[in-house]
């Protein structure tokens, strides 16, 4: 555990929560008494679900000790994930490609070592959530987050909270027009062939040029491409649930060149229909502003919120 300021962490508080951005790779676990200020923080590689767990469970137990009692934890987790209350599978990992994991208990797991309640959502909602809460969706009721790196993935916020149907939507898996000069590309989704993720995900771009898209020059047409079926995302997005913003990030967006692309391509394939065309695309579409860190702050937020919930329901007694 890294703690921080804990001179000042030693003062009771209203409300402790504990936020866990669960990723397929990393996991990383914060605690604090807000969602925006983190006291102690771990990360470490995702493994099995068991040894994951325990250092998951360690790091709150520890941070128990050091600060009081949880309120509620929040986790954005990987997935598919089954977010239906009555399903008997509600808080799973569901099927996944990720050795070990196929129908992990992760809410069940977790309430039952730590004994407190848990917010579940999946990591891109959560990743929305912190993003309008303190990073680039700040103030606004409905915006997309999309992450776009190993796969392609979405967090709709409408009304202020994340959209789930029957169950959480799988953006990335849309399908889009093939670009004109992408023909010899069959897309490497492994349902859909080429899907968005089969077409424009990281491995996507390695599959295509046979190098990863770090290592393709600023010029190279890997990056029009790319532009181009993103744009069409956006478009998709923006008819679809009239968002106020759409923010992309994830591993691909690193390269920043993309965004003016994108934004370019984007007003083309609109051609002036509906109002949303009206708005400036350099505020429309944009990058995350909480680095790397907007999964774990919304979780914390998701927490906050069952939490105050949780106390409500006290209060009203
Ligand atoms: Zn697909």
């Amino acid at each position: 555990m890294n703690r921080k300021d804990s001179a000042t962490a030693a003062l009771p508080v209203k409300r402790l929560l504990g936020g866990i951005e669960g990723g397929g790779t990393r996991f990383n676990c914060v605690i604090g008494p807000s969602p925006g200020e983190a006291w102690a923080r771990s990360s470490f590689p995702t493994t099995t679900p068991a040894d994951t767990f325990a250092r998951v469970i360690d790091f709150f137990r520890e941070g128990e000790a050091e600060y009081g009692a949880l309120s509620a934890v929040g986790m954005a987790s990987f997935g598919p994930v089954d977010l239906h209350r009555a399903s008997g599978f509600y808080g799973h990992v569901t099927t996944t490609p990720k050795p070990h994991w196929s129908h992990t208990d992760v809410v069940g797991t977790l309430s039952r070592a730590l004994g407190v309640p848990i917010a579940f959502d999946t990591d891109v909602n959560g990743a929305a959530l912190g993003e309008g809460a303190f990073g680039a969706a700040r103030g606004l009721r409905n915006f997309v987050y999309v992450t776009i790196g190993t796969g392609i993935g979405a967090g709709v916020v409408a009304d202020g909270r994340p959209l789930n149907g029957a169950m959480h939507p799988e953006v990335g898996h849309m399908l889009v027009p093939r670009a004109v000069d992408d023909s010899h590309f069959g897309g490497n989704c492994r349902y859909h062939g080429d899907c968005l993720e089969g077409l424009a995900s990281g491995p996507a771009i390695e599959a295509r040029w046979g190098r990863r898209g770090e290592s393709l020059p600023p010029d190279h047409p890997a990056w029009a491409l790319q532009a181009e079926y993103l744009a069409g995302l956006c478009v998709n997005l923006t008819l679809s649930y009239a968002p106020e913003r759409i923010i992309l990030g994830g591993g691909v967006m690193a390269r920043r060149q993309l965004f003016p692309m994108i934004r370019s391509r984007f007003a083309e394939l609109l051609n002036g229909y509906t109002a949303l065309s009206e708005v400036s695309p350099e505020g429309f579409i944009v990058p995350p502003s909480l680095a790397g860190r907007s999964g774990e702050v919304g979780a914390m937020v998701a927490a906050g919120r069952l939490a105050e919930h949780r106390e409500s329901q006290r209060v009203d007694r």
